[in-house]
């Protein structure tokens, strides 16, 4: 799922990589194709329309971040938006403060209510709840049986009608005989949540009936057990892989049952999933859970964030990011990248550096969060790299009177000998951060002249 829309994506941004300066025209060739891989994934229009809008505007006014060169402020930008989209802050579900919480499935037929019943049971114990689940789904054959299989595999007790008989309900174990078309699915529902609350279950699961397209009698049903129970949520649930009817659907479920949430499922699909994105946006309600397989376990809440970061195939890149806006201060970043464009980089700046850089955490850490950290060459090199070796540089440094730190081609013979004394290390250790130390500003005013460096790390607007 997602992944044509992830692949264009990253691939977009990854192009932004590199670039010191982003002219006005790159944000316009970059919004274009943000535009193109949204539409491609089947995002509802007015969605793509509003999120390439936004995006562009923000990219233009780039907010300066001392910490962020221009490319990873569009990274930013476009993972603000797409989280956005997805709803922002994850929403949980809500519970009554009086049990039982009364929970309403509603969709189209085929949409996973049903698998969706026993997965939600299952969570629900795996967070201490004793959830009843109610088999409201009197017209599909077979999905009174369904609802107790699924509501076995979860170890939850099922409330179902009695075969042959209308209007009336009662506990049945799980995977007795098959019901079909029997009873008064409003009335079930009622007498379902009643159970529930002599039983002291504290959570109610009521599965109700689809149809294969979205009609009144269908509207009707599920609006007169909406108004015989009253839900605390009523959850829309729908199958990823419907395309953009899935947004049709979801706007005729809004005006004529009205929902409070939204269930993604088959998100292990290979389709396009991008009407699914849009559901949030058209109907205004929050995705609260996420289905990605058949197996009661492939269920999760949904989290708006860690799905950008899924799409946009950024790894941890993110949060490397917003960690490095926490370390690094603007005005020290842009100090710094000035002294490098002219060639004055003191082991002093050195050292700062390296300070905010491991404020951020082990260094292996830091680079693991890189996309591509776990390829086997990458991996390799990860598992080489030491803080010590760090704590060893930054004591050498300590060693150092400011004059020396400022400009270390005065430190002499005995002074290297001194300092690998004080700060517990060989003089060969020494001798060798001095001498990379000269290398590595060497290159750095090579690389200013070349490319043209300094003036801090602003995008052009
Ligand atoms: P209902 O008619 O809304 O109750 O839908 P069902 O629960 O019967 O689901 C319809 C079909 O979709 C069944 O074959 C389920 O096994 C399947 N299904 C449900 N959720 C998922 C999912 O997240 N991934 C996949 N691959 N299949 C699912």
């Amino acid at each position: 799922m997602f992944d044509t829309l992830s692949e264009r994506l990253s691939g977009t941004l990854a192009n932004l990589r590199g670039k010191g300066r982003l002219s006005e025209a790159d944000i316009d060739a970059t919004a274009r194709e943000i535009r193109i891989a949204l539409l491609e994934a089947d995002v509802a229009l007015p969605v793509v329309r509003g999120f390439v809008a936004r995006t562009k505007e923000r990219a233009k006014g780039a907010e300066v971040s001392g910490a962020l060169n221009p490319a990873q402020q569009v990274v930013k930008i476009v993972n603000e938006e797409l989280v956005s989209v997805l709803g922002g802050e994850t929403r949980r579900l809500r519970f009554s403060k009086e049990p039982p919480t009364v929970i309403m499935l509603a969709g189209l037929q085929g949409s996973g209510k049903t698998t969706l019943a026993g997965k939600l049971a299952f969570w629900l114990k795996s967070q201490g709840h004793t959830p009843l689940l109610v088999a409201c789904d009197l017209q599909r054959p077979n999905a009174v049986t369904q609802l107790q299989i699924v509501g076995e595999r979860a170890g939850a007790t099922v409330f179902a009608p009695h075969p042959g008989a209308s209007a009336a309900g009662h506990q049945t174990q799980p995977g007795s005989a098959e019901r079909n078309g029997v009873g008064d699915p409003v009335d079930v529902a009622r007498r379902g949540v009643a159970h529930a609350r002599d039983k002291m279950y504290d959570v109610v699961v009521v599965d109700t009936a689809g149809r294969l397209g979205v009609d009144e009698e269908l509207m009707r049903q599920a609006a007169d057990i909406r108004d015989a129970v009253r839900p605390d949520e009523t959850l829309f649930v729908v199958d990823a892989m419907i395309g953009q009817d899935a947004v049709a659907t979801a706007e005729a479920f809004r005006d004529g049952v009205g929902f409070t949430g939204v269930v993604l499922t088959k998100l292990d699909g290979d389709a396009r999933g991008g009407a699914a994105l849009s559901v949030r946006e058209v109907t205004g309600q929050p995705i609260l859970f996420a289905s990605d397989g058949e197996k009661l376990e492939n269920f999760d809440v949904f989290h708006p964030d860690r799905m950008a970061s899924r799409i946009l195939g950024m790894g941890d890149l993110l949060t490397l990011i917003e960690q490095a806006e926490g370390a690094f201060d603007q005005e020290q970043s842009e100090k710094a990248a000035a002294k490098i464009a002219s060639g004055e980089l003191s082991l002093e700046d050195f050292l700062e550096q390296m300070m905010a850089i491991r404020k951020m955490g082990p260094i292996g850490n830091i680079l693991g969060m890189l996309p591509g950290a776990n390829t086997g060459q990458m991996k390799h090199a990860l598992a080489q790299v030491d803080d010590r070796h760090l704590d060893k540089l930054q004591a050498i440094i300590r060693g150092m009177t400011p004059a020396e730190r400022a400009d270390p081609k005065i430190i002499n013979g005995s002074r290297r000998l001194r300092i690998a004394n004080g700060s517990g290390v060989a003089v060969g250790d020494v001798n060798d951060l001095v001498n990379r130390f000269f290398e590595a500003r060497k290159m750095m005013k090579q690389m200013a002249g070349q490319f043209g460096f300094g003036g801090g790390q602003r995008s052009a607007t």
